[in-house]
């Protein structure tokens, strides 16, 4: 049977592995509700969906793998709010200006162009890639591949189960490559407005080129354009940073210029850290343990690395590096001390002397493109039901990394593949009512411990969207149902083992994680 959907037209904002597993879920689903997932040569099918383009704002795929933003220094060091506004994205973050006389009749074909010189708030954008050149991944390459395109699992002898960057970056350019994706992208074009105007969502879209990049100066060409789509994929990622509000952290700022205070996702070389005499981590989870390593080795008694963390880490592997010799854990801050290059703690203790400080404090959950206007008047645009479908229209989805937990990419082939399912008619949500008591249930959970654990993730995150998935659309866990199967145990071991290798000097985590055969 064929159902003629609806939804025709698709747009996808972000291209990193959320975006590329989306494309490449809706190619390979067929108007008779199948799906062809893994099948390269599709011209025999007849695709459910018409007309799909991907908008990234970057120059190439892979999102925060993407080799070309790896090593560029793009972000500011940290912006210079009134304190009220630090942890609030919106002050945070830069959002471009729309034209006012931007309309439906610029089109991509005719746009509206405008040139301007590059300004200081363009750095606002925090374009850096959270990934590093010598950044080896936290999670096994079993679960950051898609589960019909596995590679050879150890690719990297001193990295155990886990890779390097740039495998990750060549896996995702391959996936690209192999299944024909790239003639769907649009480069340079970061969507800067979404809205619902008469059953279609219009886009805004700001396409950059950079006339003349020299520093005195600095031409920026913009095109700007709307277009129409049936339906919305949000895959844009995590990247702005999140600040806590930490009393006199502005003064801290302004009366130490010299001091290296930056948020761990602008990081573009953690070897910096090693040239400095005393570090500050604020933050006591995975993104600092990850940076901590590389502040050594150095004496370890007494102590130059201070960790401050507001709870215990929810893992144990965690706690168990960060409270290692020559690291001090202390509590949550209670202020600057910005004429002392200090800190008081909420305990009473006081340590001064910083010369760098680390904010390992995570990131807002943002979308910038939904303007504060549209959130009024659909007060529930951002909750999802099964993590995916807005419950405002599911004609608006989700399928990135919109928790907590790290990508895992069969937890986003699943949120994709229920798409597919419903998108392509095939398939049908519950009712509303049911919708919300499911969003409802999830507010109830409070004790997440899924780093790892493949059967809680896939408990919580993808065995409710079986049931909508394309027929034939393969579980992405391949019915695994171990909590910690043998990947996920040695990516534990490898991580601790390599910490405390390059803690003692063993390694200095360089060139060791190139591909050794
Ligand atoms: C240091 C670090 C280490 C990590 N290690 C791991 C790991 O080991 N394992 C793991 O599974 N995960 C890890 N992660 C999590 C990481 O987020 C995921 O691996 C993955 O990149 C998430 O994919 P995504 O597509 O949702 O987002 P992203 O990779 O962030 O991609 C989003 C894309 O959207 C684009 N975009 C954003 N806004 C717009 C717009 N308005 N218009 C157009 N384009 C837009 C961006 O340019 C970007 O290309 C790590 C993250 C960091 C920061």
């Amino acid at each position: 049977m064929t159902i003629e959907t609806q939804i025709k037209k698709i747009a996808i904002i972000g291209g990193g592995p959320a975006g590329i597993g989306a494309l490449n879920e809706l190619i390979h689903t067929s108007k008779d509700g199948k799906s062809y997932i893994g099948v390269k040569d599709l011209s025999s099918n007849e695709q459910a969906f018409g007309d799909i383009v991907v908008f990234e704002k970057n120059s190439s795929t892979g999102g925060l793998w993407n080799k070309d933003i790896i090593e560029k220094a793009l972000d500011p060091q940290l912006p210079n709010l009134e304190l009220e506004n630090y942890d609030k994205a919106e002050e945070v973050y830069y959002k471009y200006k729309i034209p006012e006389n931007i309309t439906n009749e610029y089109s991509i074909d005719k746009p509206l162009a405008i040139s301007r010189k590059k300004n200081n708030t363009d750095i606002y954008q925090w374009s850096n890639s959270g990934v590093y050149k010598d950044l080896f991944t936290n999670v096994a390459t079993k679960y950051m591949t898609f589960s019909y395109d596995k590679v050879v699992p150890r690719l990297n002898r001193a990295l155990g189960p886990l890779q390097s960057a740039w495998d990750v970056t060549n896996y995702l350019e391959k996936v690209v490559k192999d299944y024909d994706l790239k003639k769907y992208f649009r480069f340079y074009s970061s969507v800067e407005n979404v809205e619902k105007i008469n059953d279609k969502w219009v886009l805004t879209v700001r396409k950059q080129v950079i006339a003349d990049d020299t520093e005195e100066k600095f031409i920026i060409n913009e095109e700007w354009y709307q277009e129409k789509f049936d339906a919305v994929i949000i895959a844009n990622g995590k990247t702005i940073p999140y600040f806590p509000k930490i009393g006199l952290l502005k003064e801290f700022v302004e009366t130490n210029p010299d001091i290296y205070i930056t948020h761990s996702k602008s990081i573009l070389d953690p070897e910096i850290l090693h040239e400095k005499k005393k570090v500050l981590f604020i933050g006591g989870s995975i993104s600092a343990v990850d940076l901590v390593q590389y502040t050594f080795p150095r004496p370890l008694n007494p102590s130059t690395v201070f960790l401050s963390r507001n709870s215990l880490p929810t893992y144990q592997w965690v706690k168990n590096l960060s409270e290692s010799e020559g690291i001090t854990v202390k509590t949550r801050i209670r202020n600057f001390i910005p004429d002392k290059q200090g800190v008081e703690f909420e305990d009473g203790s006081i340590e001064t002397g910083f010369d760098a400080v680390i904010f390992a404090t995570g990131y807002h959950q943002y979308v910038p493109f939904l303007s504060k206007e549209y959130l009024k008047n659909h007060p529930r645009a951002l909750d999802f039901y099964l993590h995916s479908f807005s419950l405002e229209d599911e004609t608006l989805v989700n399928v990135g990394y919109n928790t907590d937990i790290t990508a895992f990419f069969n937890r986003l082939e699943g949120y994709s593949a229920a798409v597919a399912g419903v998108w392509s008619g095939f398939k049908t949500l519950k009712s509303k009512k049911d919708q919300e008591a499911w969003i409802e249930r999830q507010k109830t959970i409070t004790n997440k411990v899924f780093h790892q654990d493949v059967s809680q993730i896939r408990k919580e995150y993808v065995d409710d969207l079986l049931e909508f998935f394309p027929e034939g659309r393969n579980d992405p866990f391949g019915g695994e149902r171990t909590s910690f199967p043998t990947d996920a145990v040695e990516a534990i071991d490898t991580i601790q083992k390599i910490f405390f290798d390059i803690k003692e000097g063993k390694v200095d985590g360089k060139g060791v994680f190139e591909v050794l055969e």
